[in-house]
């Protein structure tokens, strides 16, 4: 619990000059890419994130797979924008903005800060959307933090190790079915390395049990695999997938999850249950709650993502010096993915600074564009699908592109380099280097969980009035 002490930590405060004082939310690919854009300005930004890192989202599936190190896809942001010196970073989660008074109010620990800004630039991203059956979470995970990742190795792992030890032929099976609930990029890219894990990694490495006897099933309600690649490379997954021996079941609706399995609804609305120890969840998201705290103070629309639906230059509806970008905002169908943020949150730094250099005014900016680079998802070793406009690529090219675009967005030379080096390993060597994992990693999350409620059962206990002392 935080204290009730308020700290005002705005530029004002902390620095000899009163500069133009911007404040960033978030340190993903739209905080991070805006943040760069100050260097050398006569602006003072401040950038609040939740975590200590920059976390490049893509590349989780192959920390829950075993592939790379977290230290590979998540370098320390203060690294990363050590010499802009005019950007102070600080630890936080941001509980509530004032748009009126120009102020954010996060939580740091035990401290309650607030803190005033002249612009703000909001990129909070999305957290996992479970279409209001938030309940299935602890029982199938998403994928969107390093923490996620980790538990989700730590399962999977774990699955495969308790099947080792068990007699039980039908707890057996159960133990070794992995189901991944959601047929998107990030869906088709765990199915695919869940599958080369239980047939190519872990060959000959168990004694009881034939790894590759896995059941990996992939399934959606929607009637294709990676609907936004189009017919040709959604089919064209799917038939990668099934190569490697995953069932992919498409216009299956997910009506229930519990510890021991997964409970699934037909088109005809025929229920039938899956049994699996081990779910992942990549279904949906839906947008940082700031979005909907910024919208409820000026009318602004919110869509069903909780989404802010911005004007063509990124600024929330009647507040020219606040800026949604990336996944939290909803404009011309532009979709949930990086280079929007990127490009989005480049473009509202470079609004902000033409405004304090006194080049532009918020009445004459040019608009948004949104530059579309394509969109890629891998398969498996050596085969990927690629979508630029209206060219597609799949298999072996595809996997040398999405290869190249990767390396060349990992932050950091170290990042790149020994993310080569994992990758030679494993193309080459089926070799995964980060398969460890503690149980730490896969309990603790709920362990903590189970003491915050414990306190708070504590915290509000009064004992009956005839109970007596019996320390003594
Ligand atoms: C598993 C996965 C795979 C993906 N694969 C691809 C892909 O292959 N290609 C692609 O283009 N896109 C992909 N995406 C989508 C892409 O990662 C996102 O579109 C992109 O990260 C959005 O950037 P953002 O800056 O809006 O949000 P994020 O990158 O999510 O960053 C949000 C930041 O806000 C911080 N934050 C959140 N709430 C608070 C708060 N209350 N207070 C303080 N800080 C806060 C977070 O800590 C984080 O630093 C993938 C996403 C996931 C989850």
């Amino acid at each position: 619990m935080s204290t009730p002490a308020t700290r005002d930590l705005s530029a004002g405060e902390t620095s000899s000059t009163s500069r133009h004082h911007v404040v960033i939310i978030g340190s993903g690919f739209g905080g991070l890419f805006a943040a760069r854009e100050f260097k050398g300005k006569n602006v003072d930004v401040t950038l609040i994130a939740k975590t200590g890192h920059h976390l490049f989202q893509p590349l989780l599936y192959q920390v829950a797979t075993g592939i790379l190190s977290v230290g590979e896809i998540a370098p320390p942001t203060r690294f990363i924008l050590r010499d802009l010196k005019n950007v102070k970073i600080v630890l936080g989660d941001v509980s509530d903005i004032d748009v009126t008074a120009k102020k954010v109010k996060y939580v740091s620990g035990r401290l309650d800060i607030e803190t005033s800004f002249d612009s703000l630039i909001l990129a909070a991203g999305a957290n996992q959307s479970y279409f209001g059956n938030d309940h299935f979470e602890q029982y199938a995970p998403g994928m969107k933090t390093v923490d996620d990742a980790l538990e989700l190795r730590g399962r999977i792992l774990g699955a495969f190790e308790q099947a080792e030890l068990t007699t039980d032929e039908v707890e057996r099976r159960r133990l070794l079915t992995f189901v991944i609930v959601g047929a998107g990029p990030t869906g088709v890219e765990m199915a695919g390395q869940v599958a080369e894990l239980a047939r190519n990694t872990f060959k000959d490495l168990y004694r009881s049990i034939d790894p590759s006897s896995a059941r990996v099933i992939l399934l959606d309600a929607a009637p294709a695999v990676l609907p936004p690649f189009g017919p040709k490379l959604g089919d064209e997954a799917r038939r990668a997938l099934e190569k490697l021996g995953v069932e992919v079941q498409l216009g299956a609706m997910v009506s229930g999850v519990d510890g021991r399995g997964i409970t699934v609804k037909d088109e005809a609305g025929k229920e039938r249950r899956i049994e699996s120890a081990c779910k992942i969840w990549s279904a949906g998201v839906s947008a940082s709650p700031l979005g909907a705290i910024v919208a409820r103070q000026t009318g602004a629309e919110v869509d069903r993502s909780g989404r802010v639906r911005v004007e063509k230059d990124l600024s929330l509806p009647g507040e020219s010096n606040i800026f949604i970008v990336g996944d939290m905002m909803a404009l011309d169908d532009l979709p949930g993915v990086a280079q929007v943020a990127i490009q989005g949150g480049r473009y509202a730094a470079r609004q902000i600074i033409a405004e304090v250099e006194g080049s532009s005014d918020p009445t004459r900016r040019k608009p948004f564009r949104y530059f579309d680079k394509g969109s890629m998802a891998t398969v498996s070793r050596f085969n990927a699908v690629v979508k630029i406009g209206r060219i597609e690529i799949d298999g072996f090219l595809a996997w040398i592109m999405w290869l190249v675009v990767h390396l060349a967005y990992l932050v950091g030379f170290k990042s790149r380099f020994t993310a080569l080096v994992s990758w030679g390993m494993h193309v080459m060597g089926n070799q995964r280097s980060q398969l460890t994992s503690t149980s730490q990693q896969v309990y603790a999350r709920s362990a903590l969980e189970h003491i915050e409620e414990a306190a708070a059962t504590v915290t509000t206990f009064t004992p009956p009035e005839h109970v007596e002392d019996d320390s003594k």
